[in-house]
């Protein structure tokens, strides 16, 4: 067995794969997304998660965490609802030291997870409808080697975590890649360096999270994700610098113009 073909998604690709409401279509059905992230220290991560969650590809978004860091992400989404039934669970944005605790009661509910940032330290059985969203520093953590080995080997090292933890990884950088544990990977063409700033990742964990509660499967959730979050940052970016908290924002433009064909 040689190297795997890596696919990239076109924008039919996405179209097909992407959840679109049917005329029965309810809140509960469209999917129900909860994101555990966010604490007293980092209390924006949980804004940028949730921001990628609720960009419009689910019926609902869930919140849990720290009673201040709710208030704050209720003022600045007001469709998002306390705790409940979720379809999938997004854990790790800005968690700190409750990261482990955050990943521990997601766990429980027997859905699929999007393990991001703090949490991925934690991750130890994963699921496999699971996806982990290491950047090369976290890949590196999480295997035991240097960050220089991951960026130097990202295909080898997204497909070594895929193999060992058995769910879809996504391995974020210049060129994203996202590896499923039957050995194949995609690559993600979309987006921007002006990418790489504070917060772009929660979004990121956001949105992977909205799909895979709308139903996608793991492989197509994570890439699909990452194909919108690059497009609607390079759209944001307009060829110049750009702010997390902007990727989101651009996220229903970018479906809205893929759903189109333009
Ligand atoms: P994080 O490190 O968790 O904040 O995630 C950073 C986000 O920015 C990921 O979606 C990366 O793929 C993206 N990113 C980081 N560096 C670059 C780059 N040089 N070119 C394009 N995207 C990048
Ligand atoms: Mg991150």
């Amino acid at each position: 067995l040689g190297e795997p073909a890596v696919e990239a998604l076109q924008p039919d690709d996405v179209r097909a794969l992407l959840p679109r409401p049917g005329l029965d279509a309810q809140k509960y059905t469209r999917g129900v997304v909860g994101v555990r992230a966010g604490s007293d220290t980092y209390p924006g991560a949980a804004l940028l998660a949730v921001s990628g969650a609720n960009a419009g590809l689910v019926g609902m978004v869930r919140y849990v965490g720290p009673e201040h860091v709710a208030d704050t992400v209720r003022t600045a989404h007001p469709e998002v609802v306390g705790a409940g039934r979720v379809q999938a669970w997004v854990v790790g944005p800005g968690g700190g030291d409750d990261a482990a605790t955050m990943l521990a009661e997601a766990s429980q509910d027997g859905v699929p997870v999007v393990v991001d940032a703090d949490a991925l330290a934690h991750v130890d059985e994963a699921g496999a409808d699971w996806i982990l969203t290491p950047h090369a520093g976290e890949l590196a953590a999480m295997l035991g080697v240097e960050r220089d080995a991951v960026e130097a080997a990202p295909l080898r090292h997204a497909r070594e975590a895929s193999g060992r933890w058995g769910c879809t990884v996504l391995l974020k950088g210049h060129h994203t890649l996202v590896a499923a544990p039957d050995g194949r990977v995609r690559v993600t063409t979309t987006g921007v360096p002006w990418l790489a700033t504070a917060g772009a990742g929660d979004v990121l964990s956001g949105v992977v999270g909205a799909l895979l509660a709308a139903g996608l499967e793991p492989y197509d959730a994570a890439s699909v994700g990452s194909w919108l979050h690059g497009a609607a940052a390079t759209q944001a970016a307009a060829g110049g610098p750009l702010t997390a908290s902007r990727v989101a924002v651009h996220v229903p433009q970018v479906v809205r113009e893929t759903l189109a064909g333009l």
